[in-house]
């Protein structure tokens, strides 16, 4: 099975001494590559470190809406410098929590903002995370698209751990973004997720594990890993009653394209 975490955070402490082992453990399940993604400037350089040390990890840059309040003028500046590197796959996470709310909204929505502007200056795809504001975010998200999007093909982007409605998410893959389902798919109460598994359609279906969030059923608890990506697929496939060979190679293949630009400069398949 061809396997590709679209999201994962293994730069982060939980991860410490331990990742190449993990990397090791993704190749055997048959992960090709996986996009770590940054939060804020020091784990998007450790990002940018890990990729340098696997060819099957490429890295994302950005500031996550968490931290968006940090966002001043100097780190938005470094985060434009590091995205510009050719080792750089996509601008990610950026987006918008309206849900936990731990930046100001007004703080999210200037930090989301200039980090699509510095996406469309360099050319790359981006990592957006969005809770409790699709319904916000969706125009900012168009307007990128239309600026970025015949430089980039089929897709700008990806909606990581995408948890609103199938309405919703539809709106996103009309406006060029992929869609990534996790191993949240495998919970028993989600239903909406096994919703959004059935309803998408294929070509615009991504996977990834959030590691170390998010566990598949099972192993709650647990720290979660790239190599569990297989759980998310066979959930998804479960749910659209298809075969997960077929689906792994589908999403593996709209990642690839994605980040393309990293994962052939690596020499990746
Ligand atoms: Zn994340």
């Amino acid at each position: 099975m061809r396997l590709f975490d679209t999201h994962c955070h293994l730069q982060d402490p939980a991860f410490a001494g331990d990742e190449s082992a993990v990397i090791e453990r993704a190749a055997a399940a048959g992960v090709e590559g996986m996009l770590v993604c940054g939060y804020d400037l020091h784990s998007s350089r450790a990002a940018r470190e890990l990729a340098a040390t696997s060819p099957l990890v490429v890295a994302a840059v950005g500031v996550h809406p968490h931290d968006a309040a940090s966002a001043d003028l100097a780190t938005l500046d470094e985060i434009a410098r590091q995205a510009g590197g050719p080792d750089v796959a996509a601008v990610g996470e950026i987006g918008l929590d309206f849900y936990r709310e731990l930046s100001p909204r007004g703080a999210q929505l200037a930090a989301l903002e200039a980090q699509l502007a510095i996406a469309v200056a360099c050319g790359k795809p981006v990592s957006v995370h969005s809770r409790g504001a699709e319904d916000v975010i969706l125009a900012p998200l168009q307007a990128f698209a239309c600026r970025s999007g015949p430089a980039r093909g089929r897709h700008v982007g990806v909606m990581h751990c995408f948890g609103g409605t199938l309405e919703q998410a539809l709106a996103f893959v009309e406006a060029g973004f992929a869609v990534s389902l996790s191993c949240a798919v495998t919970y028993p109460g989600n239903h909406e997720g096994r919703r959004l598994a059935a309803g998408l359609p294929l070509e615009a279906i991504v996977v990834e594990t959030d590691s170390p969030y998010l566990p598949p059923q099972g192993r709650r608890g647990q720290r979660n890993e790239p190599a569990n990506v297989r759980f998310a697929v066979e959930a998804v496939a479960e749910a659209r009653s298809a075969d997960p060979v077929a689906i792994a190679e589908t999403s593996a293949l709209t990642a690839r394209r994605l980040f393309a630009a990293s994962v052939s400069a690596t020499g990746a398949r």
